[in-house]
């Protein structure tokens, strides 16, 4: 009977999850079976797929493979429920959490799972005209805009030469490296073939890294594999080069060179959440909570850090792990094991992450892969690996199979279903004329 059933949930203690990313959704989905109510909140109704935002902003996928309604994920876990919600504080002596947009919610359990921000590191201009690829409106934006540079230049083809389809990606790690990788694809394929009367040799793809090589996590031989093969698809790669300052055609480095570009994609740099300093801890490099081996806090054994915002150091090899998709998962899902046996009155167990490798992909039939025992894995292999790992992580079955038929689509016929712009503002221009 629904009363009561409110009358037990009374009783039970509440976990409140702070944030629908890999790390709130493993947490909650672990204290399924768990005698407690969770309320889960996001500032959006929706949980983003990191990964592959770059497949959004190129037009490989569209944004619906990439976000996922928090309810929907949910609908089959009764004791969570899903509340959409900005969290500006959260108070751990008085175990309360403060929203810009509903009314303060209380906890007996909570895990912090807010992820990470992007980090301009304060170059002049770039949080006002360069494209962050953090969230899953960053990739919307940055896809309309591309769109929206090359129908500019079908217009008057003179922009060409003030740099209109330039695009200038910064980072030479993995979110550059796989936005510069698949804008290749995009611009030497689709766009060759939707806009014949553009010269290809008048289109600039530069990735620029400040650092002397691309790929620092990895091994030489993916580093040179990569450099290769990015350069084989028509981008120039310039490393130990800095931008300096960004304006809305143009792009500075710290060498003086100019760029003309009417977009550049930054992919350099993130920080923790700041609301990692409401959190009372000694934040670590990155903005980053320090949590403790079982992913609590130090003398707040009721609050877990998770994901990318937590400082999470690997049990069993003493490592700091990085801010990874995988990472955050498998954080998430151990501090929601936790909890469950916390509220079962058993010991808590220190956290041991499991390194299925890092990877990234750099474009159609080439990825690389490095093992934990450093062995490396490059091209289609790799890419084969990739694939399998990233739709392990995508949230449902119906995820995966959106996912494969795009690749599968795209693999035979290079097609790209994401590539139309839709302008409500034109519609919003009729209504107000009627
Ligand atoms: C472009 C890109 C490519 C990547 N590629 C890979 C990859 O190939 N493989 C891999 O393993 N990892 C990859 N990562 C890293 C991976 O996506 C992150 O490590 C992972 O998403 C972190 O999970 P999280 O749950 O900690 O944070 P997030 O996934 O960032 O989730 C945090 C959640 O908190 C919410 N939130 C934030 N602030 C507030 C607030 N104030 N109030 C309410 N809600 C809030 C956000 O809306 C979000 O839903 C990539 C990241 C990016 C950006």
């Amino acid at each position: 009977m629904p009363g009561q059933r409110e009358d037990q949930r009374a009783e039970r203690p509440k976990v409140l999850v702070l944030g629908g990313g890999f790390g709130g959704i493993g947490a909650a989905r672990k204290l399924a079976d768990a005698d407690v109510d969770v309320v889960l909140v996001d500032r959006n109704d929706y949980h983003t797929f990191q990964p592959l935002l770059y497949q959004v902003a190129t037009d490989l996928l569209e944004a619906g493979a990439v976000g996922h309604s928090l309810r929907d994920l949910f609908h089959d876990q009764p004791n969570v429920t899903v509340h959409r919600g900005n969290v500006t504080s959260i108070d751990v002596e008085k175990r309360t959490v403060a929203f810009s947009d509903r009314k303060p919610l209380d906890y007996e359990y909570l895990v912090v799972a807010l992820g990470a921000t992007v980090n301009f590191f304060g170059t002049e201009g770039a949080a006002k005209h360069g494209f962050p690829m953090y969230t899953l409106a960053d990739a919307v934006r940055l896809k309309e805009h591309v769109l929206d540079r090359w129908e500019a230049v079908d217009r008057d083809p003179a922009l060409i030469d003030d740099g209109a389809l330039n695009v200038v990606v910064v980072g030479g790690g993995p979110t550059g490296v796989e936005s510069v990788g698949a804008l290749a694809e995009l611009y030497r394929s689709n766009f060759a073939a939707d806009y014949p009367a553009v010269s290809q040799d008048k289109v600039r793809l530069i990735l620029v890294e400040a650092g002397p090589t691309l790929f620092a996590m990895f091994k030489q031989d993916i580093r040179d594999y990569t450099k290769k093969t990015l350069e084989k698809r028509g981008v120039e790669v310039l490393v130990g080069e800095a931008v300096s300052s960004v304006a809305p055609t143009r792009v500075t480095l710290k060498s003086g060179k100019v760029l003309p570009a009417h977009t550049l994609v930054w992919g350099a740099g993130l920080q923790a959440s700041e609301l990692g300093a409401a959190l009372p801890v000694e934040l670590e490099r990155g903005h980053r909570a320090p949590a403790e081996p079982d992913l609590s806090l130090a003398g707040h054994p009721e609050v877990f850090a998770v994901g990318d915002i937590a400082w999470t150091v690997d049990s069993a090899t003493g490592d700091v792990l990085p801010q990874l998709g995988s990472v955050a998962l498998q954080t998430g899902e151990w501090a929601g094991e936790n909890i469950a046996r916390r509220v079962a009155g058993k010991e808590t167990k220190p956290f041991v992450y499991e390194d299925k490798g890092t990877m990234a992909t750099i474009g159609r039939a080439a990825a690389v892969v490095q093992f934990r025992r450093g062995r490396t894995m490059k091209g289609k292999a790799a890419s084969l690996a990739w694939g399998a790992v990233h739709l392990a992580l995508l949230s449902t079955g119906e995820d995966r199979a959106k996912a494969l038929i795009n690749w599968t689509w795209a693999g035979f016929t290079h097609e790209r279903p994401g590539r139309i712009s839709v302008r409500t503002d034109v519609d919003d221009e009729k209504r107000s004329e009627s």
